[in-house]
This record gives structure tokens, sequence and C-alpha cells, in this order.
């Protein structure tokens, strides 16, 4: 499964949509109007294999099926085996239920002392602001709740969150999510922005979005403009394989960077979609090219239906072995598993480390030769007599001030 990186080139265009005028195409608004949601208009669009057909019968049931036509145009139509198409369309294989699977693998509810906040770490909230997304990707940790396929009924209580948030001191940061929190309005999204900033004990703010990668219409001067306004705001992306990385989405992450918004990207290893080191690495390539920097590589959570998605963690292991060493040190995320049931994201790395003694640590570094590091010092000789004068009474020749809150 070798991939090409397509070296400097940038799909865009509007594809299968050439007929519709660029204003509309623009649009984000227009965007989600002419969403792919029906097992007819897929039809009309492509040839579907009858796994893919059977699955779209039955994605009403699990989590709703919506593609943005912008985003459609990414998928390979010829080929079943598209990396794009594998995250977007169901397939039947949704269907079948493992035994060590979840609704809410990560039991969130359980941590969630107002609905759509879930506070599991000390001094962190995942506040959940909405449960529609701009599409539906089919390996989704949340299906439970988004696109309300299942009748969970998640109604998102702002003002609960923001008053637990605002009486909770030790809750220094907030990151929003759900659902996508980009498909508030303007307004929505200022409005809750300006709360949160408003609160004292609030340092760090930020967003976890897929809208950039779906829906790059919707990166919009205005909403930039608010960006600034309230930041620092940071943003995390979700690109997962390097045909996502699209001339519209490299010029959203710009106009998010230009506004002061620092971006990191989270991916999901997806069996057949990236689960390989030289895929791997034209993605963070790419990402670096956008000014994103790779944040997390998930592990899979063990969402119910998913086990087609499930890649052996020791092929996750090779890919950041992989990457570790081999390149800029920028480009390679923290792989993570979020421990089933609620222990939150624990580092997943490959062995470096040989023997760890008394005396030192062997280790092998990224070609696999061995090193080793006394972690006892042996002096030789005293003579601070023989050392230059200014590196004995070293005093900066300039205080520098000190940040102060
Ligand atoms: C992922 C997550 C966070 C943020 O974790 P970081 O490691 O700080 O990115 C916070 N709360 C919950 C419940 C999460 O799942």
């Amino acid at each position: 499964m070798a991939y090409q990186d397509d070296r400097g080139r940038w799909f865009e265009g509007q594809g299968l949509w050439q007929h519709v005028p660029a204003s509309d195409w623009q649009d984000w608004t227009w965007q989600l109007k002419n969403r792919i949601t029906t097992l007819d208009q897929l039809e009309k669009l492509m040839v579907l294999t009858p796994e893919e057909r059977r699955g779209v019968a039955f994605a009403g049931q699990k989590l709703a099926l919506a593609i943005t036509p912008y985003f459609f145009n990414l998928i390979d139509r010829a080929d079943p085996q598209c990396p794009i198409r594998k995250q977007m369309i169901p397939r039947e294989a949704e269907m079948i239920v493992s035994a060590e699977e979840r609704l809410d693998s990560l039991g969130e509810d359980e941590h969630s002392p107002v609905p759509g906040l879930v506070h599991r770490y000390p001094d962190r909230v995942l506040f959940l602001v909405t449960d529609r997304c701009a599409a539906y990707c089919r390996y989704c940790t949340r299906s439970r709740l988004v696109s309300n396929a299942q009748d969970y009924n998640f109604h998102p209580e702002y003002e609960q969150g923001l008053r637990y948030i605002e009486s909770h001191p030790e809750v220094r940061d907030v990151l929003l999510s759900g659902g996508d929190p980009l498909l508030l309005s303007d307004r929505k999204l200022e409005h809750l922005l300006s709360r949160l900033r408003a609160i004292p004990h609030v340092e760090f703010i930020r967003i976890g979005s897929r809208i950039p990668v779906f829906l790059p219409q919707r990166i919009t001067p205005e909403l930039c403009e608010i960006f600034r306004k309230y930041g620092p705001i940071w943003m995390s992306i979700h690109v997962n394989h390097p045909k996502e990385a699209t001339a519209e989405l490299r010029d959203a992450c710009e106009r998010l960077s230009f506004a002061g918004v620092p971006l990191g990207n989270q991916s999901v290893l997806l069996q057949g979609v990236n689960d390989d080191p030289e895929i791997m690495k034209a993605l963070v390539h790419r990402l670096l090219r956008m000014r994103v920097r790779p944040y997390y590589l998930y592990q899979m959570d063990l969402i119910t239906g998913g086990s087609h998605f499930k890649v052996d963690v020791r092929k996750g292991l090779e890919i950041i072995r992989a990457l570790r060493g081999h390149t800029t040190g920028y480009a390679v995320p923290q792989y993570v598993i979020d421990a089933p049931g609620g222990g939150g994201k624990v580092p997943m790395n490959p062995e470096y480390v040989e023997t760890m003694g008394e005396d030192a640590v062997v280790f092998r570094n990224y070609e696999g030769r061995r090193f080793e590091y006394p972690l006892k010092s042996t002096p030789v000789e005293t003579a601070t007599e023989n050392l230059p004068e200014h590196a004995v009474s070293a005093v900066p020749r300039d205080t520098p001030s000190v940040l102060k809150d």
C-alpha cells in the first residue's frame, strides 16, 4: 500500500459540481444544503458495492450519512479501497458488534457533571456544544449522540456548562467539541467564546473541529476575526490521509494561522486508510506545509460496529518508529490509546531503552545503533582556577522582565 505523494500538487476545483456558480460553491451554507445524505443521491453520483449499499441502508439507525460536495470530490469513485470513501461511506460491517465494543466506550456519560460537559482530568473539561457535524465519519467516537440517529436526544446545556466552569476554579483549559463547534453560527460561537474569555481562571481555550477538512468555506474572514478578538484560541483539526490536504484546506489553515490560531492535528489510525508508515509520513509532511503540527495519533476507540477499522497497536508503534528520527521532530504525533471505560489518554511509545541500570541507561537510536548514557559523574580533576574569569563571575547584563498574570 505504498503511497506516492504527489509533491507540490494540491487538489482544487469543483469536480462533479462544475455547473454550480463559484459564488455558491464558496458559500458554506450552500455546501451544507447540498450535502449527500440519501442512498438515492449517492447512487446518482457513483456505483456502490453491495456492502456499501447495505451499509447505507443501515446508517439511519446508527449514524446519519452526510458528505459535503466539496469533500465528496475527494472520493475515488472507481476504487472501493479509496481512503476517503472508507471514512465516509457506510459499509455493512458497521452492523457487526463485537463483545468488547460499547456505545459510550470512553465512559464519558459517567464523567459528566452536567449534560454535555466531561470533566475527566484535573484541570480541563471537554464541552460538547452541538451534536451536529458537516459530515459524518463512520468511525465516530460519539456516534451514540452525534447526528441523533440513535434518538439519544442530546441537547447542549450552554448555561449549565458555563456555570459549572465559572464555579470550578481548577478548570484552566476548556475544549469545545461535539459534534463540530464550527457549525454554530458566528453569533453563538462569539457568545460562547466571550463568556469563556470572561472567566479569569480559564487560561486556555481550544476547539476540536473537522470543519476545515469537510467545509473549508466555513473559515470566513468574519469567523477568523472572532478568533482573533477572543484569542489565543487553539484548534485541533482532524486529517487522516494526505488526499485530504487540498489547496482549500491549506488556504483555510492559512486564514486561521494568520488570525493567530495555533493549529494541531488529530488523526485516527484506521485500517485501510492510514495504517502505513509511508502514508503517515506523507500526511505529516503535508500538515507541516500547512502550518499544522501533528498532535495526536489515536488508536481507535472501541465503539460499536467499528471493528473493521481496527489496527493492531504494534502497527501504530511501527509507524511512530518509522517517523521518529527519520524526519522532522515537529512532524511526529504522540500515539495514544484513550483508555476504555474512561482512564484518559495514555501514550504508546516504541521502546528505545534496553537497560536502565544504577550506573547507566543503555538505549538504541532511530537507526538501531546502541548507546550508553552514564548516570554517575566521575570527577577527573578540580580545576576552577583554570576557568576564564567571565565564566566564574557571570552576572547577566540585562535582567529579563518576568511575565506576570
Ligand atoms: C482528550 C480529552 C481532553 C484533552 O486532553 P489533552 O491531552 O489535554 O489534549 C480533555 N478532556 C477529555 C474528556 C478528553 O477526552
